[in-house]
């Protein structure tokens, strides 16, 4: 009962310019689409997910990781990605058609074979080639029969990523799906003139009453996870959380692609905390028993819905702080910054970390910022109320009702700007999504509407539903 599985994980490994990020982003397209740019974070493209069917997987691109470092491959591959190796469900090895084999590929693979970890040899660039003499060469380097793909046509990736992940899937129940969609809801909700002006005209309550809840749109459960680069402070927090509280239950995982799940009672409410760092108990308080882990990090945030992201008052803001925040807005979770390690500062060093953390920030500004001490239990209980609301945000239903009028009131304060001779013309919005909600407007030539339109519609719903602490997405309709 307290376990979860987390999404399967597929790393690319390979030497420089073989075609790993253009893998990468195939493998993660639809995602991409849906995330916006942040003004002043660099997006990190490192880890995303991707799909087979309907089945979600994570990529991790280990290019990425580590800056090329004088001492050549090796360095590069050392410390984080041989981590995210040993925990990758499948590797990707790829090497390129093209320039054949190099002392690199093999420098890889004699690390590859070493590893307990299920290797595919993709021989990429082969658009056009007979792949029989694609892979010829590449059979020496002992990771059995290459696939030859090409990652910038797609040819054979969907057939290799099937054949990587066949294994993986067979042997685990279906992956939780937290973050709901609803499309085929957004086609048949197409409304007419009239229906509109009927929606607009109802009272709010009779309204919410009757809008359909589709039935996906039910695990309310707060799963809460715990993320920061090590040192932060995370495993002090949960043992404050946890060491005065009841913990209701908690298991040990059954394989390595369940995480724990801690169920504990605070303040009467229930949590379930997603563990990411290996946590066992140790008489009263848990003990983390693993080093820090980007793929932990990354499948906790996934099987979680409300993230605390974890920051250190005492140090600067990292470059790995970025990365992990990158991610979570990704997943679109509902987020919490925790500022931690509060205590021990006089007020002038005070006000200047606050002012310089949320300027860097910046990009979170949907979020909640609490200054905490884990240590000595400063600011827990503001904190936890923040994320309470994050998670009632997340999961906030957005009435049609509702969501058109404030539309059209939107609309009446400030027109979106003509293109040419068109004028969008927004007519109506639903819900079609939750955890990050998903709001529809429904409309003519609303490909028209710029990112600076869309942005004020988003501040428009944010304060009109009391969206805080979580990303919200707005999607345009047009109609033929
Ligand atoms: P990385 O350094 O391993 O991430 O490699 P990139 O994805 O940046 O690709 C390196 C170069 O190879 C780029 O110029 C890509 O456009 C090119 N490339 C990647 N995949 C293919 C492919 O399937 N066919 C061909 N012809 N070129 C590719
Ligand atoms: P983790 O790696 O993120 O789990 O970090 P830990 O919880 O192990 O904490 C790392 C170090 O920071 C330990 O020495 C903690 O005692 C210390 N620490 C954690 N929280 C606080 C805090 O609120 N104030 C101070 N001064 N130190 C803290």
């Amino acid at each position: 009962m307290s376990t979860v599985s987390f999404k399967p994980v597929v790393s690319l490994v390979g030497r420089p310019n073989v075609g790993k990020s253009t893998l990468f982003n195939r493998l993660t397209r639809s995602r991409a689409a849906l995330v916006a740019d942040y003004a002043g974070l660099t997006r990190d493209r490192h880890y995303g997910e991707g799909r087979v069917g309907d089945i979600p997987f994570l990529v991790v691109d280990t290019g990425g990781f580590e800056p090329v470092a004088k001492s050549g491959i090796l360095m590069e591959m050392a410390r984080q990605t041989s981590l995210a190796i040993s925990e990758s469900d499948v590797v990707i090895f790829l090497v390129d058609a093209r320039a054949g084999v190099n002392a690199h590929d093999h420098e890889i693979a004699r690390l590859l074979r070493k590893t307990r970890a299920h290797v595919f040899l993709a021989v990429n660039k082969a658009e056009g080639m007979n792949h029989g003499v694609a892979t010829a060469d590449f059979h020496e380097l002992g990771l059995g029969e290459p696939y030859a793909i090409s990652s910038a046509h797609g040819d054979g990736v969907v057939d290799l990523i099937e054949t990587a992940l066949a294994e993986v899937l067979a042997k685990n129940q279906p992956v939780e799906q937290l973050a709901h969609r609803d499309d085929e809801q957004a086609d048949e909700a197409e409304l007419s003139d009239e229906q509109i002006a009927e929606v607009l005209a109802a009272p709010d309550t009779a309204e919410d009453k009757a809008e359909a809840e589709p039935e996906e749109f039910t695990d309310h459960r707060l799963k809460l996870a715990i993320v920061g680069r090590p040192n932060v402070g995370k495993s002090t927090l949960i043992n404050t959380l946890l060491g005065e509280e009841r913990v209701i239950a908690f298991d040990m995982p059954g394989t390595t692609r369940d995480a724990i799940e801690i169920e504990f009672e605070r303040n009467g409410r229930l949590y379930t905390l997603i563990d990411t760092a290996g946590l066992r108990k140790r008489g009263k308080v848990f003990e983390s028993i693993e080093k820090f882990s980007v793929i932990k990090t990354l499948q906790a945030i996934e099987a979680s819905n409300v993230v605390v992201l974890m920051l250190d008052a005492q140090s600067e803001i990292s470059e790995q702080d970025a990365h992990i925040a990158g991610f979570v807005l990704e997943t679109g979770r509902a987020l919490v910054v925790a500022i931690n390690k509060w205590d021990g500062l006089d007020r002038d060093k005070r006000d200047w970390i606050e002012r310089e953390f949320e300027r860097k920030l910046r990009f979170l500004s949907f979020a909640k910022m609490h200054t905490i001490s884990a240590l000595k239990g400063g600011g827990i209980t503001q904190l936890m109320r923040s994320v309470h609301e994050a998670h009632a945000a997340a999961f906030a239903k957005l009435s049609t009702p509702k969501l058109t009028r404030e539309l059209h009131a939107a609309v009446e304060q400030q027109q979106p700007p003509r293109k040419g001779i068109f004028r969008p013309k927004m007519r109506y919005a639903h819900q079609g999504g939750q955890n990050p909600p998903l709001i529809v407007i429904h409309g003519n030539a609303l490909d028209a509407i710029p990112e600076s339109y869309r942005r004020y519609l988003e501040s428009r719903m944010r304060a009109a539903f009391k969206l805080d602490g979580t990303p919200l997405r707005i999607e345009f309709k047009s109609s033929k």
